[in-house]
């Protein structure tokens, strides 16, 4: 193996100084680090902002040869490849925005050992055209290590499966003696197994660090009638960029063109828009040009904007996973920054509405399960914050105070009674039916299809008259969260009673409800 040329550097933090200007490692840096200077596998698992780059750009100077950094988007190897050599790193990147003369020119460098870092799309690196290169390169100047980038791609269990990634293995079959770095934010268990399998890391050192972002302010707001007034409310409070997701496109270039007519430079970024007008609107986002981006959850991967101090969900996140990434895109720099949820019980019907209709039933439980964590995490009373790190496999003990329901906690009602009538007409309606007709007949409803079912006989119709939808919407959620209740789905979502039903309506078991602030508070304590 190469000899480590370490003579200018006696210790990793002169070099760090010397390269990047730092002053220190941040947790786990120098361990990766070290473990990549004896060749060693590694699997480094840290959150977005946690610092990656730096494990396979340091080694890379420090070692002989010329280090391949595996990254999916083009977009961020320009990113990269510029702000390294704007601190005077010898790193270029080969991808096909190049003409020939400068794909030829960097070749040359690069067999000249010019190159220290050569920053390459997967397809790329496995094309007839690179591999024989590459051979030439571990003949001459030799390869220092494989990093591999965004390596969660490799798995179908993540949420950004690329079948390209796959084929990386066969670097590990062909350069047997090259250590290779996967690197990812992505944290679930079952992920990691997958890099490390999928990869063929030879007993790869772990190197996952805490999930835990304390400068992020977590909160959820109930999505009022008025949703957008809140959210031009919230946007106004905030000082600094943000980033606002939205499920649909239609929805994306609503907002961001009422947002324009109410003085605010925001733009939309959605994959109906053109490749142009798509990097036009994220370059004038980076350069602060405006102060929001409107966006579907194309938006965001590989931009590094370290400065973004709010990220708001108008819609409900796919599931936790991807909401811990949509909203770690704010405070990357370490400021404090603010995380919304808007809940819309509207929405999760709607979101409900489009599970049902998925043709695949494997496709249809994930998307199921993931909705019920994410409702589980808007509508809990307790720390947002030990909800997300449990999500990851993290022990957290929670009370973070900094978040909503540890700085304002929610206030508890007593809702025995309206739980007890809520469950006799789960009971009434012979446990057949959803939440939606269960609230009709509460609610004394006229739909065709009650009456039809002479569902207006129960004796339980029409007795829920003095509480409003959105009550009852509570309630039932309520219910469903802490498991006084039951969902099954076959096909659609139907109530079930259990055990702890049953104690409620025998009068053994009382209900307490957190009771949402109302929007003007809620949207008031967001500054
Ligand atoms: P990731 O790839 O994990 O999302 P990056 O590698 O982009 O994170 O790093 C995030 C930011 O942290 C970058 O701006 C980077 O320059 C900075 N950074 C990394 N390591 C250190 C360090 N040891 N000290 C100070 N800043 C650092
Ligand atoms: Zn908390």
């Amino acid at each position: 193996p190469p000899a480590l040329d370490q003579t200018n550097f006696p210790s990793l933090e002169k070099a760090l100084k010397h390269f990047f200007g730092y002053d220190q490692f941040r947790l786990r840096q120098r361990q990766v680090i070290e473990d990549v200077l004896q060749n060693r596998d590694s699997l480094v698992v840290m959150p977005t902002g946690g610092g990656k780059s730096l494990c396979y750009q340091l080694p890379a100077l420090l070692k002989i040869g010329v280090t391949l950094v595996v990254s999916p988007l083009i977009a961020l190897m320009q990113d990269q490849v510029e702000a390294l050599r704007d601190n005077g790193i010898a790193a270029t990147f080969l991808n096909s925005s190049l003409s020939l003369t400068q794909l030829r020119q960097r070749e040359a460098a690069l067999l000249q050992g010019q190159i220290k870092l050569l920053y390459i799309a997967p397809e790329r690196l496995l094309s007839d055209a690179f591999l024989p290169l590459l051979q030439r390169l571990a003949q001459t100047v030799g390869v220092a290590a494989f990093a591999i980038d965004e390596a969660h791609c490799v798995s179908d269990w993540g949420h950004d499966f690329r079948p390209e990634y796959r084929q990386l293995r066969f670097l590990r079959q062909q350069y047997p003696t090259v250590p290779m770095l996967a690197l990812t934010a992505t944290a679930t268990e079952r992920v990691r197994e997958d890099i490390v399998e999928q990869l063929q890391l030879r007993h790869p050192a772990l190197h996952i660090t805490s999930f835990n972002r304390q400068n992020l302010y977590y909160e959820v707001q109930p999505k009022g009638r008025q949703a957008y007034a809140q959210l031009l409310a919230l946007v106004q409070q905030h000082a600094g960029t943000g980033i606002i997701y939205c499920l649909s496109r239609r929805r994306v270039d609503e907002i961001a063109l009422r947002l324009q007519q109410d003085g605010v430079a925001a733009l939309p970024y959605h994959a109906g828009l053109s490749d142009a007008a798509r990097q036009e609107n994220q370059s004038r986002f980076i350069r602060d040009d405006v102060r929001v981006m409107v966006a579907t959850v194309a938006f965001g991967m590989g931009i590094n904007k370290p400065d973004v101090r709010f990220v708001v969900h108008y819609d409900l996140p796919r599931s936790l996973e991807s909401y811990y990434q949509e909203s770690g895109r704010a405070g990357r720099d370490g400021e404090a920054a603010h995380c919304t949820v808007f809940l819309g019980y509207g929405d999760i019907a709607t979101v409900e509405f489009l599970i049902d209709r998925k043709p695949d039933p494997r496709e249809q439980r994930i998307a199921r399960q993931q909705l019920r964590q994410v409702i589980d995490y808007a509508e809990s009373a307790v720390c947002r914050r030990q909800i997300q790190l449990a999500y990851f496999g993290e022990d957290f003990a929670g009370s973070c105070q900094n978040c909503d329901n540890c700085c304002s906690p929610p206030p508890l009602e007593d809702w025995t009674i309206e739980a007890q009538k809520f469950l006799s007409c789960v009971a009434r309606c012979r446990e057949r039916f959803g939440m939606t007709h269960i609230i009709d007949v509460l609610r004394g409803s006229r739909k065709r299809r009650l009456l039809e079912l002479n569902h207006d006989q129960l004796s339980t119709y029409g007795i829920g008259k003095d509480h409003s939808l959105d009550d009852w919407r509570l309630l039932g959620r309520s219910l469903l969260h802490q498991r006084l209740v039951d969902e099954t789905s076959d096909g659609y979502s139907v109530l079930k009673l259990n055990a702890a039903s049953w104690q409620i309506l025998r009068g053994q078991l009382a209900v307490q409800i957190a009771i949402p602030k109302p929007l003007s508070t809620a949207v008031g304590e967001t500054s």
